[in-house]
């Protein structure tokens, strides 16, 4: 059985995908549990580019002091481009390690065009933008897809280790999967327009209920659906109601 507790990894010839009636029962069980996140796109793909390397192994409290900072410190990512690295590091150093991730900042800023316009990506195809973003230094597909879903609203979905691992538990997921992978099931079995909601319930239920290392499945509402608690004989969707 694909996706069972202890399982490190499965073959893709053993996988199953999930059905469509068990994604969707999942997706409804998150959320009567969290309701349906609420975030309008806010158009600065820059500032996400940004954001996310801020928001390498750090809270998001630090990753958010550090963002301030930076925009105090300087007038324009142009400017941030084109500082001293001493300098960016300084600013950022609240997000912990600033040396990395000051460098990092700007080596996409100068691997970007002179004018640093992100905008076309508006109205682009979202793989021609998605491509753009992973030849980016450091940029792979979760950072890309928090750029296209948070600045634009565009139909992709980042997979972090929450995301990854509470998807796998709950027999989203191939275990074992490479993260592309997981970015390419999980946005192909995500109702079109509900990129945003996915993430996010699937986000929020890894940090609050779904842990790392002591998951709290006494407690988890969806503990009937998932292949990682429940005995094989319960874990097929249907029990909870779908659409
Ligand atoms: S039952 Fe346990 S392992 Fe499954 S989703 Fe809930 S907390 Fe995670």
């Amino acid at each position: 059985m694909s996706g069972v507790r202890g399982a490190a990894t499965t073959s893709r010839a053993d996988w199953q995908r999930p059905t469509p009636r068990r994604v969707r029962a999942i997706r409804d069980r998150l959320r009567e549990i969290y309701g349906i996140p609420v975030a309008p796109s806010h158009d600065d793909p820059l500032a996400e580019l940004v954001l996310t390397v801020l928001s390498q192994s750090t809270n998001d409290r630090n990753r958010d002091v550090a963002y301030l900072r930076l925009r105090e410190r300087f007038s324009s990512w142009a400017a941030v481009r084109d500082a001293a690295l001493s300098e960016v590091e300084e600013a950022i150093r609240p997000g912990g390690i600033s040396k990395v991730k000051s460098r990092r900042i700007q080596e996409i800023l100068q691997a970007l065009p002179e004018d640093l316009d992100l905008s076309w990506m508006r109205d682009a195809p979202v793989q021609e933008s998605r491509d753009f973003l992973c030849a980016l230094p450091g940029v792979g597909r979760k950072t890309a897809a928090c750029v296209l879903l948070f600045a634009y609203g565009l139909p992709d979905i980042p997979v972090d280790t929450h995301v990854s691992r509470v998807g796998t538990r709950l027999g989203l997921f191939r275990p074992g999967a490479p993260f592309e992978e997981l970015h390419d099931d999980l946005l192909a079995m995500t109702p079109v327009g509900q990129e945003h909601e996915i993430h996010i319930n699937l986000l929020r239920h890894g940090r609050r209920t779904c842990a790392s290392q002591r998951p709290s499945c006494q407690e988890c509402g969806l503990s009937r659906l998932c292949h990682w608690s429940a005995p094989e004989s319960d874990a097929e969707g249907g029990r909870v109601g779908s659409r």
